[in-house]
């Protein structure tokens, strides 16, 4: 049984999520063997109907957004009070072997023909588990219950008592679409993934600079956007070659506003791709000061470049935050590997903080007739691949 929350809040639009997460989760587990996927009564049930590896499929679904909980529950097809009893007699004796821990019985009772009350039913339950496990070691405690034992009743019973974490967000799909700008860094891996989480379809785009960045660092790019395609599916990630425009606006324009420069030419770069794949914003990894070209000046002076709306998750976080979210999502280790990035090459001892619009538009001014062509030779040979 899978548990989603914020879906739950969408009104008329609740089916619409609900089906796009049943479609996910279909697609996500089809490789591993036959499963239904089903929607009942505000829940999801996934139910294996072949041999499938439990590991594998868990941890399938637990990277799927929208999940907030995944409970391995056991059934009883037409329960009275009776077969309730015994199955989750049954259900204690095969899921734990040691019984020093206190529990409580939750019954939630949606078919209202079942002839024991909600209250009356846990207390049964209760003493039904106390009679087999309390010799063992098993107590109650309704305050605050290390296993709390929750039992649906509808036109079949479901039994549980764990619940395996989900990752929560929406599912990919219910937000439209964005292109992220990744590199092979620790922040935009992270922040492709919290745009994903918010159920927002992703694609992605590389600037590639050969010579002055190796194939390793694209093979490195490529790996990141593996990793955060277990959770929001295949990335389409385009390349581009960056390198002429680097070099002409290295030529051309003053040192110390490469970054500036170079950061608004990949961001037209990505607002034309948005276009062509019908993305509706971009996204990237900056966070508030972490470098000079991220000051709030040079952030806003890097969005004037573009029309479409540039999402920044990282914004506010620190950096051991965002690596916190890199290690748990398992970005962290490809994301160190020591691969250069084109912005690293072609900086500046002492890079603008402070620059304005104006400035910056002025030195683009060098560029005229110089980038254009590049610019247009970029777009056109950019190649994509699909990751998966
Ligand atoms: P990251 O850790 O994500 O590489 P960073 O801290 O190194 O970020 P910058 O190098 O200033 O910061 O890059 C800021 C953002 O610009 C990155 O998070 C990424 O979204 C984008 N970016 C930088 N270089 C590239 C590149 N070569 N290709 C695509 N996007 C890039
Ligand atoms: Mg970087």
């Amino acid at each position: 049984m899978i548990k989603y929350a914020e879906i739950g809040t969408k009104g008329k639009n609740r089916y619409v999520f609900e089906d796009i997460l049943c479609k996910k989760l279909r697609a996500r587990l089809k490789p591993l063997g036959a499963f239904e996927v089903r929607r009942e009564y505000g829940r999801i049930f996934v139910e294996a109907k072949s041999a499938f590896d439990y590991d594998e499929a868990v941890g399938r679904m637990s990277k799927t957004f929208g999940i907030t909980g995944i409970c391995p529950v056991w059934e009883v097809e037409q329960p009275t009070p009776e077969s309730v009893d015994q199955r989750v007699a049954e259900y204690f004796a095969e899921e734990y072997d040691d019984y020093h821990f206190t529990f409580k019985v939750h019954v939630r009772r949606r078919d209202k023909e079942f002839p024991v009350h909600t209250m009356e039913m846990e207390a049964r339950l209760g003493g039904v588990l106390l009679d087999r496990f309390e010799e063992q070691g098993l107590s109650v405690d309704v305050h605050d219950p290390q296993v709390m034992v929750e039992v649906e009743i509808r036109n079949k019973a479901y039994i549980y008592s764990k619940v395996l974490p989900g990752p929560g967000g929406l599912p990919v799909g219910t937000n439209g679409k964005a292109i992220s700008l990744l590199s092979g860094g620790i922040d935009s891996p992270v922040a492709t993934w919290m745009i994903a989480k918010r159920g927002v379809e992703m694609q992605a785009v590389y600037f590639h600079s050969p010579p002055y960045t190796s194939e390793r660092a694209l093979e490195k790019v490529q790996d990141l956007g593996r990793i955060v395609a277990r959770y929001a599916g295949p990335i389409k990630l385009h390349i581009v070659d960056f390198t002429k425009l680097q070099l002409a606006i290295y030529d051309h324009c003053p040192h110390d506003e490469l970054t500036i420069i170079m950061k608004r030419y990949m961001f037209r770069i990505a607002q034309e791709i948005a276009k062509r794949e019908e993305a509706d914003c971009i996204v990237t990894g900056e966070s508030i000061g972490q470098v000079s070209s991220q000051t709030v000046f040079s952030l806003g002076v890097i969005d004037h470049a573009v029309e479409c709306p540039v999402y920044r998750p990282c914004i506010g976080l620190d950096k051991q935050e965002i690596v916190d979210i890199s290690e748990k999502i398992g970005t962290y280790e490809t994301s160190i590997q020591p691969y250069e990035d084109c912005c690293t090459i072609f900086v500046a001892r002492h890079p603008v903080t402070k620059p304005t619009l104006a400035q910056i538009e002025e030195s683009e001014k060098k560029l005229v007739g110089i980038a254009e062509p590049i610019y247009e030779e970029a777009l056109n040979t950019a190649r994509y691949i699909w990751l998966k």
